[in-house]
């Protein structure tokens, strides 16, 4: 499959179904930040998105209203 042409990027969802609203390029990135700030028991899943990403557009959203 050829992913060339479009932009993948990485959420951690914690157990429970929230998603981190952070994001990686990677998913070994993703995977390390995620080790580093995840609670005693709690597990997690490394999620790969596309652009079109309802997390990320959310945010863009936001800024955008800020006036950033
Ligand atoms: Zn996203």
């Amino acid at each position: 499959m050829d992913r060339k042409n479009e932009t993948f990027h990485h959420h951690i969802r914690w157990q429970g179904g929230a998603l981190n609203w952070e994001t990686w390029s990677t998913r070994a990135a993703a995977e390390y930040s995620a080790r580093q700030i995840v609670r005693p028991g709690e597990t997690y899943v490394i999620e790969e998105f596309g652009e079109a990403c309802m997390t990320c557009g959310a945010i863009r959203v936001k800024t955008a209203r800020a006036g950033k």
